[in-house]
């Protein structure tokens, strides 16, 4: 099922190899409707996100490597431009959908199950295992895309497949409830940015850590309780000293770490209050959480590590954005830039997100 000509080649952005010269072309060829597989559909990308995770995957900093050649890309919204004969799926052509990090999985093993798709040992990756959104038409799987609600558009929904769920399912693993204090560390990044909004918007009073006056005044907007710029507290627990004190004395109830820095693992485990949660989701390469196994017992702190999301958590995430109670800090440019937002990212100078048009 297709209604439009679809071309046989459009603009991607390819790389060969890790590390490797990172390609726009023009002419990358498109899959056909009639190549499709049962399951696929063809989606038509408007927009894409850039994720940290993307330029991981061109760095080869995890211990799988990723498929070679690539199209990375993990946010990427647009329309179903056909589907595979043989689907059974609610997705009709023309639908705005969102291919995320999760490209598929098996819905049956156990993990499936439990609505933790992300560690089912068969799930695809886009951006990873197979393409991703970095091109204009991008092969996708009808039971894993995201409807995206009327309304919404499509470059506030990017940022939200990957950054939003991400943040949105680790909030959720934090466990609060409205009142409790919660860190953001990284709260001025493209996940920490967003998380300080899902934490205020459930009524959470909320502390970010990040540096730089750009980054505090994007946090000032969202109701954040306090800022606190790291590089102000560089003294042995000084840092710590801080958070416990805006944080009414006992330190916060929970701490989502989104920073791709080690050092804020470790200032966590001392500054959360007992009881409290350490939620892993920011990736720092070749990193170890070291915690005291005495006062990990004797604190009775809890640390759980966050992989994006499911299905639900994505459609719960992106009706915040529809609400209006969560507002991606966007910039966007055009899909040839690809590789000076990696040079950008790896500077530690983007405040929210950079969202591609394909
Ligand atoms: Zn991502
Ligand atoms: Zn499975």
């Amino acid at each position: 099922m297709a209604n439009e000509q679809i071309p046989k080649t459009a603009p991607a952005v390819v790389f060969e190899k890790i590390n490797g010269p990172i390609v726009y072309k023009e002419d990358h060829p498109v899959t056909q409707p009639q190549d499709l597989k049962p399951g696929e559909v063809l989606v038509k990308i408007e927009c894409t996100g850039v994720c940290h995770t993307d330029l991981h995957a061109w760095k080869g900093d995890w211990p799988m490597p990723p498929k070679q050649p690539l199209v990375g890309g993990h946010e990427g919204a647009g329309h179903i431009v056909a589907i595979a004969d043989g689907t059974t799926t609610t997705f009709k052509v023309g639908d705005a959908v969102g291919i995320k990090w999760l490209a598929d999985s098996c819905l049956n093993c156990e993990n499936c199950r439990m609505g933790a798709e992300m560690t089912c040992s068969l799930a695809q990756c886009h951006g990873y295992t197979v393409d991703g959104s970095f091109q204009r038409y991008a092969v996708s799987y009808a039971r894993h895309c995201t409807p995206i609600p009327d309304g919404l558009p499509l470059e506030v929904a990017a940022p939200v497949l990957c950054a939003g769920v991400t943040v949105w399912k680790a909030i959720k693993e934090a466990n609060c409830k409205p009142g409790d204090w919660l860190v953001v560390s990284g709260a001025g990044g493209g996940l920490g940015h967003l998380a300080v909004q899902y934490a205020t918007a459930i009524g959470l009073r909320v502390v970010g850590i990040d540096t730089g006056d750009d980054k505090k005044k994007l946090l000032d907007q969202y109701g954040a309780d306090a800022f606190i710029d790291f590089k102000n507290f560089r003294d042995e627990g000084a840092l710590i000293k801080e958070v416990k004190r805006v944080c009414g004395g006992e330190g916060p109830h929970a701490a989502v770490i989104a920073s791709a820095g080690g050092a804020a693992y470790n200032d966590a485990l001392e500054y959360i209050r007992p009881h409290g949660s350490l939620v892993a989701v920011g990736l720092p390469p070749d990193t170890d959480i070291k915690a005291n196994v005495f006062w990990t017992v004797f604190r009775n702190v809890r640390i759980i590590g966050s992989y994006v999301g499911n299905r639900q958590d994505a459609i719960e995430a992106l009706d915040f954005a529809l609400r209006g109670k969560v507002k991606p800090q966007i910039v966007t440019e055009p899909l040839k830039n690809l590789e000076d937002v990696y040079k950008r990212m790896e500077s530690g100078g983007i405040p929210g997100r950079i969202v591609l048009k394909c």
